[in-house]
């Protein structure tokens, strides 16, 4: 995602509108992740809940952790819509590059939704509906950027800086919780990251 945010975002972008609307897009996209992981409350499996104080006893765990996947779902739904607004080769390179990582992602948050909810539907349920909102983000974003094609560059640059900061902050200290995995999560980064490579520089 790291790769994606930068080869099909950050600089396609600058490269058709220069330095600032990209950059002041990557600015926004930061704070607007920054101020949802602030007021939503969610929990991540190795850190724990994140989010207003007394909203924990409120919720149920299920929900929780939904949300935390909420979170990591809308920059990238976000990037796939401008990116293919921008282009419909990038965007699909996107797509593609974010659906190779979403698997192991993906089994990370439902396994253990599985076993809170000791039944395997419900989880089965919840991942398949937080792929439709990510869809529903796609949609949204490429309607939206279609329609006010002047602001793209920001949008590709507000895509940009929410898959980095939610990768940086969310993702990175979640997968490396489990310390067993460590070396296999770090050969999964680089595989995706040549993946993402090879499949921008023959396109
Ligand atoms: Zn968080």
């Amino acid at each position: 995602m790291i790769v994606a945010s930068f080869t099909s975002l950050i600089l396609p972008g600058i490269e058709s509108a220069g330095f600032l609307p990209v950059g002041v897009g990557i600015a926004l996209g930061v704070l607007l992740i920054y101020v949802v992981d602030r007021l939503l409350p969610h929990e991540h499996l190795v850190r724990g809940y994140e989010g207003p104080k007394g909203m924990k006893e409120r919720l149920r765990k299920v929900w929780l952790l939904i949300f935390a996947m909420i979170i990591h779902n809308l920059p990238e739904g976000l990037a796939v819509g401008t990116s293919i607004v921008y282009d419909l080769k990038v965007g699909l390179v996107t797509a593609i590059a974010i659906g190779i990582q979403d698997f192991p992602e993906g089994t990370v948050v439902s396994l253990p939704l599985a076993v809170i909810q000791k039944r395997s539907l419900g989880p089965i349920l919840l991942g398949v509906l937080s792929g439709v909102a990510e869809m529903v983000m796609v949609v949204l974003g490429a309607v939206f950027f279609t329609a006010f094609s002047g602001i793209l560059p920001y949008g590709l640059g507000l895509a940009g800086g929410a898959m980095l900061y939610v990768t940086i902050k969310e993702m990175i200290p979640e997968i490396y919780g489990e310390e067993k995995n460590q070396t296999l999560v770090t050969l999964g980064f680089f595989a995706g990251f040549y993946v993402m490579l090879l499949l921008d520089s023959s396109l």
